[in-house]
């Protein structure tokens, strides 16, 4: 079987903005950050006075048509595309949630893992009586707590209990008169604001801003709420900062047209990849990426190394992101339903193959194979990460320490493992260097096991709440 690459816990959108069609803001928001969450997609409105959530299985243009979004009439909305890391891949679990609050109505967007959730649910079955929660999700938590059942404003509400959350959380969400957003205070993943000429967005990226028109303002802070309504922008700080932004954005998650922290993605990747060749020359006739998230390293690596870079792989972009199951002769296809080599390109030259990560290890063992097959003479792999060591409690679904290849072998042992002449991988140092943070800035857990926010033994693994709705399990 073939690795599926790390999964992101989901993109948030958020739009206040009398007089636009925001359904139609949020739908294009969504649309940019697709690649943060593929399985389901869902906008919430609001009128002044009713709130409307629409969502479904699927991707945002699968989800969504015009006739959907013309109904979706307000001046405020969120916006949610999701992969899941807690609860199930089920209709229950997509987002944005919704509850009726003693004052009307909540409706919530979330990015991120919680690692206290089991105490959450307990805290929100004191203060609710029996929690009545739908889905199997953190997010479901989260959005119980949040509804106060004495009738405190939702501002009053969730700066009384963001600071009882732990773990990784960009929240976009929403009453009948304002839009909300907050962040953990490890800032683990990214939340910017954006200004438009009438109103006001929130977004996972900034790359979400550019395709709605909005410019960018700044980061919500770690450890910030932000109300936006009538009267303007109000923030307040509900725990102190602690910034520990995630490293793997830089690596692959975030769009490469995204600035996370002041630093552009795209320019930190090929930073990468001339480092990289400093780090792990290798004698080639030819430097190809693994498409698209290798690119920009296997440029960086090409400008650095002298040796001339190229396409040799072709990639279907949206295979793996249909349902239609494939037939068995189509799945024997394996990796060739995502990639194909170009023969011509490939034939008779060493390569040097850069890409993001390795996982579990199938994926680069079946692309060594199919350079081989195409005629490489020799097949050098360079990867822009360090070895995934360690499992992400904060929101990235990548494998269990025992799935995970570097979790198990040493760096001889999985290149004998891919078949590859050679393998290097780049250094936590030179990594953390080119994103131009400092390292105390980042989580960088999965590479080297230093986890920001301590997890609990019975929150690792378990992400799925026992007795709280139906079973559900980790993809
Ligand atoms: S453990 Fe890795 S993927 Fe998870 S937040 Fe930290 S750096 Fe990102």
């Amino acid at each position: 079987m073939l690795d599926r690459p790390p999964r992101d816990a989901c993109g948030v959108f958020g739009v206040w903005s009398p007089g636009e069609e925001v359904a139609k803001l949020a739908y294009y928001g969504l649309y940019a950050l697709q690649h943060r969450g593929q399985e389901s997609a869902g906008i919430a409105v609001s009128d002044g006075s009713r709130i409307v959530v629409y969502k479904d299985m699927g991707l945002v243009p699968q989800v969504f048509d015009e006739r959907v979004l013309e109904s979706l009439d307000g001046h405020i909305a969120i916006g949610h595309c999701r992969y899941s890391t807690s609860g199930s891949s089920v209709w229950e679990n997509a987002q944005p949630t919704f509850r009726p609050t003693a004052t009307g109505g909540l409706a919530l967007g979330h990015n991120g893992n919680l690692i206290n959730t089991r105490q959450l649910a307990s805290l929100v079955g004191t203060a609710t009586g029996p929690a009545g929660l739908t889905g199997t999700s953190d997010t479901d938590v989260l959005t119980a707590l949040f509804a106060d059942p004495a009738g405190a404003s939702l501002w009053d509400s969730a700066l009384a209990k963001l600071p009882l959350v732990r773990g990784a959380y960009s929240l976009v969400f929403l009453d009948e008169e304002t839009l909300y957003a907050a962040r953990d205070p490890q800032g683990f993943r990214p939340l910017v604001l954006g200004r438009l000429s009438r109103g006001w967005v929130v977004a996972s990226e900034t790359a979400a801003l550019d395709i709605v028109g909005a410019d960018f303002v700044r980061e919500v802070e770690p450890g910030e709420l932000i109300a936006i309504g009538e009267s303007g922008v109000r923030s307040a700080t509900f725990a102190p900062a602690r910034p520990r932004g995630c490293l793997f954005e830089y690596v692959y998650l975030a769009r490469p047209d995204t600035t996370i922290a002041g630093r552009g993605v795209h320019a930190a990747r090929v930073e990468v990849g001339r480092r990289l060749a400093a780090e792990y020359p290798a004698e080639a006739d030819l430097v190809i990426p693994v498409p698209e998230s290798g690119t920009p390293a296997a440029i960086g690596y090409a400008q650095a190394s002298g040796i001339p870079y190229g396409q040799g792989l072709v990639k279907n972009s949206y295979v793996g992101r249909t349902f239609i199951q494939p037939s068995q002769t189509i799945r024997q296809r394996g990796i060739r339903l995502k990639l194909n080599p170009l023969r011509d390109m490939i034939a008779g030259k060493r390569i040097v193959v850069v890409d993001d990560s390795i996982v579990r290890g199938n994926t680069q063992r079946a692309i060594v194979a199919m350079l081989r097959e195409a005629g490489a003479s020799e097949v050098h792999v360079r990867i822009s990460s360090p070895p995934v060591q360690w499992p992400c409690f904060y929101g990235i679904d990548f494998a269990s320490r025992t799935e995970l290849i570097a979790g198990n072998l040493t760096v001889a042992e999985i290149r004998e493992s891919i078949a590859a002449d050679s393998l290097g991988f780049i250094s936590l140092e030179s990594l953390i260097e080119a994103t131009t943070l400092p390292a105390e800035r980042l989580c960088r857990a999965c590479f080297d096991g230093d986890y920001p926010v301590p997890v609990a033994e019975s929150e690792r693994g378990k992400h799925v709440l026992e007795g709280v709705g139906a079973a559900g399990a980790r993809p």
